[in-house]
């Protein structure tokens, strides 16, 4: 059984790239006749809107992408990262690093140094890589393999803030929601070899992966909430929808006056290994007029 996901951060709606791989995800999960769920990974609530959530789900909706069961929120499965931490403790370290002096492969640091958490210095916890490759056949970008300590090293799982880290929600979570494929951003891939350490280590079996081309502007720059990406109109799915396949080197069916009977075709005609294997894909040119609301 596939069992494929969306899980947006609710930082603000979803601009256009989001709105790629939210398609993507849900195309390769309904062409596999598979299930495709939506979580909502509000972990970090500084950088959060309370409208957030909402307003994803309002603009899925308008575009056709209808979830399976149940929305899981991450901030309901607290103790569920806190299980996995003890879990894994025999594989973990405090480590009382600032941020600023770790180079981007964290040397070891604290490995040895036996800091306790009953202090009054906060340190954060972070996994024991072992020296180690590992490596996914990803079904866009092809195989992938890292060494991990050489190319990854140890890194954070819960933060010094007591804020559990991305990648082990993520891992935590798709477990538990028995999902098979995750059909991501390519911005991600630098995340699966840490996501992957944390499966090995808690004997759990991973998913397979697709990384999609992350959409850029002009610049080269990710479409993001912080670069002032602009949210995705729902007023006018269609040419949206289309641009979105062409970009994914999907067929556009003529003749579909309807966002369902356009996705019906989408799904049957999904082909993953059509997608383009460079990194990026323009944002497209008008579609700013498209897409403002
Ligand atoms: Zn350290």
């Amino acid at each position: 059984m596939y069992v494929g996901r969306f899980a947006p951060s609710p930082t603000g709606p979803l601009h256009y790239g989001s709105l790629v791989a939210a398609v993507a995800s849900y195309l390769d999960a309904r062409h596999n006749n598979g299930l495709w769920l939506l979580r909502i990974e509000d972990l970090d609530p500084p950088r959060e809107s309370s409208e957030a959530p909402v307003e994803i789900m309002r603009q899925l909706q308008a575009y056709g992408l209808h979830w399976d069961g149940e929305v899981l929120y991450q901030s309901t499965r607290l103790s569920a990262y806190q299980d996995a931490l003890a879990s894994l403790q025999e594989s973990t370290f405090f480590c009382n690093c600032s941020r600023k002096s770790t180079p981007s492969v964290y040397p070891g640091t604290c490995r040895e140094k036996q800091l306790s958490e009953n202090t009054d210095e906060p340190v954060a916890v972070r996994l024991r890589v072992p020296d180690k490759t590992v490596a996914i056949h990803d079904l866009v970008c092809g195989h992938q393999k890292w060494n991990l300590e050489q190319e990854v090293g140890d890194f954070i799982i819960r933060r010094k803030d007591y804020l559990f880290a991305y990648q082990l929600a993520v891992v935590v979570d798709d477990i538990f929601q028995e999902v098979t494929h995750v059909v991501r951003g390519r911005d991600l891939l630098d995340s699966t070899p840490r996501q992957l350490a944390i499966y090995q280590t808690l004997g759990c079996q991973a998913p397979t992966y697709a990384h999609l081309p992350v959409v850029v502007d002009d610049q080269h720059v990710k479409l993001s909430k912080q670069a002032h990406a602009r949210p995705v109109s729902t007023s006018a799915p269609m040419p949206v929808l289309r641009t979105i396949l062409r970009q994914l080197g999907q067929s556009t069916p003529a003749g579909v006056d309807s966002v369902s009977g356009l996705l019906d075709e989408a799904i049957q005609n999904w082909d993953i290994k059509a997608i383009t294997k460079s990194t990026e894909l323009p944002e497209p040119a008008g579609i700013h007029g498209a897409v403002q609301t």
